[in-house]
């Protein structure tokens, strides 16, 4: 099977298993756990943050960030289609009791003044705005970027209000490929950021949360709280310090993928793909034959041994990663081209 539904597939590498069965390990929630801490503090150093703390998912590492960052009743701006606010079961209304006001912006990127009109002005009526969360790269935009200067901007116009910044940055790496930059210079630009080692990383599981040392501090109290304290979990951090150590700079060659698997698809005829929008390592194609439906073709692409994701009617998701090689890509611009001649 050529497995293109997610990044999040992708299992742990022959090193990673190693450094696994190697690990040293204890108590975390008694902090002594010392592959966790050496993990914390590569990604503090890796993100240019005092602190960090290891969670079990993106999503606990997201909103740990919501509810430190924020009070009960606050109000917090987030992009519509973001995964704090699409994905993540209602949790800011769940578990932190703020309300959202979410922002269309285009790729996944709001603009500076949309954000500026959303933030509320100290009146007796309104909530406060506490937080304003961005997403890079932009996961349900199709893995779109945001450039370092726009964060920037959307930083300063926070700082100057008294609000905080989040990053959903569970693809932050490939952010920082795209834009062949450091990481540092996009994460310096939120208060807090968190990323996923189980993605294109390869990691089996986990999520880090950085930020200030104060802010980790209430962090680690909420995790608890959220019941995201583990033991001996230098088991899996192991494996989370090869993801950061050797698996960052290789994520280019999924981007190069992707992009060569979104030129092949949009040549093929009944199909299309906005080639700008493909920056990293997601495609999105559109089916545009009048008879042709996403489920029916992906149910035909399963039976040629293509896995691919149902975004909507009309719409497919391919996601490349590390078990997708160049020959991959080639075998599936082929097979679908067959498919889809036979469907005219
Ligand atoms: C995957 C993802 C998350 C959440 O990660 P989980 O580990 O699946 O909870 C958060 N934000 C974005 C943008 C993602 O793509």
């Amino acid at each position: 099977m050529i497995d293109y539904r997610s990044d999040t597939i992708t299992k742990p590498t022959e090193k990673m298993r190693k450094a696994m069965y190697e690990a040293e390990v204890g108590d975390d929630v008694y902090g002594e756990d010392p592959t966790v801490k050496r993990l914390e503090e590569l990604a503090a150093e890796i993100t240019g943050k005092e602190s960090a703390i290891f969670v079990p998912s993106g999503t606990m590492g997201n909103q740990l960030g919501v509810k430190t960052h924020t009070n009960p009743g606050d109000e917090i701006i987030l992009e519509e289609n973001c995964h704090i606010f699409y994905y993540e079961a209602g949790a800011t209304a769940a578990l932190s009791s703020v309300q959202t006001r979410t922002i269309r912006g285009e790729g996944g990127i709001m603009a500076i003044s949309d954000i500026r009109k959303a933030i509320r002005s100290e009146d007796i009526h309104f909530p406060k705005t506490s937080l304003i969360c961005v997403e890079n790269t932009h996961n349900k935009w199709g893995g779109t970027v945001m450039s370092a200067s726009h964060m920037k901007n959307i930083h300063e116009l926070a700082m100057g209000r008294g609000i905080k910044v989040h990053l959903d940055g569970a693809r932050i790496f490939n952010a920082a490929a795209y834009l062949n930059t450091d990481v540092k210079n996009i994460t310096e630009h939120a208060d807090s950021v968190m990323f996923c080692l189980s993605k294109g990383l390869c990691a089996p599981v986990g999520s880090m949360l950085a930020g200030s040392k104060d802010f980790i501090h209430k962090a680690k109290k909420y995790r608890k709280m959220f019941g995201g304290g583990m033991r001996q979990a230098g088991i899996i951090a192991a494996a989370g310090i090869v993801a950061l150590t050797d698996m960052r700079e290789r994520l280019q060659e999924d981007h190069e993928n992707a992009r060569n698997l979104a030129e092949g698809l949009s040549g093929i005829k009944g199909l299309e793909v906005d080639l700008n929008s493909v920056q990293t390592n997601i495609v999105m194609c559109d089916i545009v034959n009048k008879d042709s439906d996403s489920q029916k073709f992906i149910a035909a692409l399963k039976e040629d041994g293509i896995l691919a994701t149902y975004i909507t009617d009309t719409r497919v998701r391919f996601v490349t990663h590390y078990y997708i090689e160049a020959k991959d890509v080639k075998e599936t611009i082929s097979k679908i081209s067959t498919y889809m001649k036979k469907q005219q």
